[in-house]
């Protein structure tokens, strides 16, 4: 399965099978807990995972608008917040923008690395150790986000 490699997004893999699979993993969790995956939150989160790179909410609320859906504002940040509040993408401060989870159904702390020249986002396992020594401070969220070049990139700039 892709989820075991430790970083998913960069390197080169059965992208369609990666979309099926978040989907598959999103209907689930809705049927589990009893949400429900409205087709918005699902046209959403499908317009997200079309690519590993963070997109901001008026990029969704363009592809919305492009689709016939006139979403209003309020709607498609309704239905990002959604899919962050269950896990299935992560908001990512550095860029105000949103990613689809790239290892849905397990629970984890991400952390990105984040592309400054094409802007593709790997999610890496990782974070703080919850064991790490804080003196004490009890870790409740972390941010981990990393900036610098993908490996396509490095091969074009050299
Ligand atoms: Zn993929
Ligand atoms: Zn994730
Ligand atoms: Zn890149």
């Amino acid at each position: 399965m892709a989820h075991d490699h430790p970083v998913l997004g960069f390197d080169a893999h059965d992208h369609a099978a990666c979309v099926a699979a978040a989907l598959a993993a999103a209907d689930a969790t809705c049927r589990d807990h009893r949400l429900k995956f409205t087709p918005i939150r699902r046209r959403v989160l499908e317009i997200l995972l079309e690519s590993h790179a963070a997109l901001g909410a008026y990029d969704v609320l363009d592809r919305l608008a492009q689709e016939g859906r006139g979403a209003q504002p309020p709607v498609a940040y309704r239905a990002l917040s959604f899919l962050v509040e269950h896990g299935f993408a992560h908001r990512i401060e550095r860029l105000n923008a949103y990613v689809a989870c790239a290892r849905p159904g397990a629970s984890h702390d991400p952390a990105f690395l984040i592309c400054t020249d094409c802007g593709a986002v790997a999610e890496a396992e990782g974070a703080f150790e919850r064991t790490a020594d804080t003196g004490g401070f009890r870790i409740a969220a972390t941010v981990m986000e990393a900036e610098g070049l993908c490996p396509a990139c490095q091969t074009h700039a050299t």
